[in-house]
């Protein structure tokens, strides 16, 4: 998916309230909904989401990934044919999790690695690195991912049985691995990853794809294919990055790929498209394989309001909003009716029931359709739509249907102040700024096994002097047990000493799996990379082993204090 959000600029404090919503700040909460069994989502074998099990949940609406909730993130990344993602955090550090299965998020004999557990990862602990590389842009494909980092590198894992990981083929990359290509001499700014291919950006504005090009994703006018023996077809392997060259003397600033095609941007607003057409995906007015990245007629001007600002690439479709905030949209996008497989949108036709919206971003996941608009109070609406959304996905509430044929304001995302989606294939997440209203969002996992009494004094001193509890453990802490002591409860979010010590330490009672042991050299360990007045950005210093082993764990506890205990929340 394409991502318009640049590199971070932290601002120094953490504290943000109601009164003083933080327009410019550059980093928000992560919210999950949908699907989390990661190795089954999508899956025949999950008996249509009626045994579920209880530690992997389909989540009906958006809710704060406790994780992360105390970690600022700048960035989220996923995909429409993926069950895995990253995010990025505001010093550069990645953060990931979902299903393993290849190796997709860099290590080796796991299934899958909990949200509840996200991996962490230093960009200085690769090799190419420099002890200042913080990642930059991150890509998830079906089962394989790129890191980008912040001198131009590119780092890849898991499936390279096509060269997809712009390695020499082999089965899996177990491990991150830098790119070796000097891309034209220039920086990689941003990456996308389809199912057999990968294409990376530089910020010169050009385009390098990796891969199979089987059907012309490569966009380098060929498909490769040749005839091996038993008379079956192969297609070319490029593991070393090729330049897009149809694209040169345009300066490219947004690419999007689905798992079979892609969508590109260039500074003046012309949209090109290229590779799988299957369902007129392409928006070329026919199903032709598209083999070279070529101008979509209605996007090349010249009245300018009509050309591309975003492009979207979903599994199936391909989306444009132009200059005046309208949503174009291409392909198969539903089941039914008008654009269901019967009868795609040939070419790029306005969603109608979104006419009214000037649209700001958009973005597609497995079978859902998002869009951010601003509303008429000025905040922030998000709107969604999608047939056959199985693991609540569109995230519209535990008592809603869980797909929308015709786009719907989202419910229960009223008032927040989502920035940016990341829409994977049943899952979805947003970054948000924190305000009032996302803090009274429920927190996932739902119930944790916290201690009812303060965790200083462990006395219960009655409704008088109700304990504070931490947004993201729910530990209950006396306002005048902290230290210093607080004589009010804080505004905005709190977060308790413990959590504070290390953000983005697993959480939950149950699902962390153990932690991974690296085989081969182990990463050297990382090196202070980057420094603010930001009072969080310890974490930036630690040891990633340290992250597995929370410092409560093992702790009494009774009960199941949760959000509803006799705790105040600050709210
Ligand atoms: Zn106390
Ligand atoms: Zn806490």
């Amino acid at each position: 998916m394409a991502s318009k959000h640049q590199g971070p600029s932290p601002i120094p404090d953490g504290k943000t309230t109601a009164q003083n919503p933080p327009k410019e700040q550059s980093w928000g909460r992560v919210l999950i909904c949908g699907g989390t069994d990661w190795p089954k989502l999508g899956r025949k074998e999950r008996g249509g989401g009626k045994n579920q099990d209880d530690n992997h949940p389909d989540l009906a609406e958006p809710h704060i990934l406790r994780s992360l909730s105390n970690v600022k993130i700048s960035s989220i990344h996923a995909s429409s044919h993926g069950c895995h993602s990253i995010m990025l955090d505001a010093s550069g550090t990645a953060w990931m999790f979902g299903r393993n299965e290849r190796a997709s998020l860099g290590v080796a004999g796991r299934e899958y690695i909990s949200e509840n557990a996200p991996l962490k990862l230093l960009a200085s602990t690769l090799s190419g690195a420099s002890a200042k590389t913080r990642f930059v842009h991150a890509a998830c494909g079906r089962n394989h991912s790129l890191l980008v980092g912040s001198e131009g590198q590119v780092w890849s894992t898991g499936a390279n049985n096509l060269g997809q990981c712009g390695l020499p083929a082999c089965p899996e990359v177990l491990t991150w691995q830098q790119v070796k290509s000097t891309f034209g001499g220039r920086r990689v700014v941003k990456a996308v990853a389809g199912i057999t291919f990968s294409v990376v950006l530089t910020e010169h504005g050009r385009l390098f794809s990796f891969g199979s090009g089987e059907h012309g994703q490569l966009g380098n006018g060929r498909t490769g294919e040749h005839i091996i023996t038993g008379n079956k077809t192969a297609y070319d392997v490029h593991n070393d990055p090729i330049a897009v060259k149809a694209l040169d003397g345009k300066h490219i600033t947004q690419i999007a790929c689905g798992p079979q095609h892609s969508i590109a941007l260039d500074s003046e607003g012309v949209v090109y498209v290229w590779g799988y057409n299957g369902y007129c995906r392409l928006g070329l007015g026919h199903q032709k394989d598209i083999l070279f990245p070529t101008p979509v007629p209605h996007f090349t001007g010249p009245n300018a309001s009509s050309m591309g600002r975003m492009v979207v690439a979903g599994p199936s479709n391909s989306v444009v909003i132009d200059k005046q905030g309208m949503y174009w949209m291409a392909g198969k996008w539903k089941n039914t009716g008008d654009g269901s497989s019967g009868s795609p949108y040939s070419q790029f036709r306005v969603i109608q029931d979104v006419m009214g919206c000037k649209m700001t971003h958009a973005c597609c996941g497995g079978v859902t359709h998002w869009g951010l608009a601003p509303d008429e109070d000025d905040s922030v609406m998000t709107i969604a739509w999608g047939q056959n959304a199985a693991n609540g996905e569109l995230g519209l509430g535990p008592e809603e249907p869980r797909s929308a044929t015709k786009p719907t304001r989202h419910q229960p995302l009223i008032g927040i102040e989502v920035y940016d989606i990341a829409a994977g294939q049943n899952t979805t997440f947003f970054l948000a700024r924190p305000n009032d209203k996302l803090s009274d969002l429920p927190r996932h996992p739902l119930d944790l096994d916290t201690p009812q009494e303060c965790i200083i004094c462990s006395q219960d001193n009655g409704d008088d002097d109700s304990p504070l509890e931490c947004d993201k453990c729910d530990s209950p802490y006396h306002l005048g047990c902290l230290i210093p002591p607080l004589d009010a409860v804080p505004d905005g979010e709190w977060f308790c000493p413990r959590c504070l010590l290390d953000p983005g330490a697993p959480i939950g009672p149950e699902d962390v799996p153990a932690p991974p042991q690296p085989k081969g050299p182990k990463p050297r360990k990382p090196t202070p990379v980057y420094r603010d007045d930001d009072e969080e950005d310890d974490y930036n210093v630690k040891d990633d082993d340290s992250d597995n082993e929370p410092s409560y764990r093992g702790q009494k506890r009774k009960g199941t204090g949760g959000a509803s205990g006799a705790a105040k929340r600050k709210r």
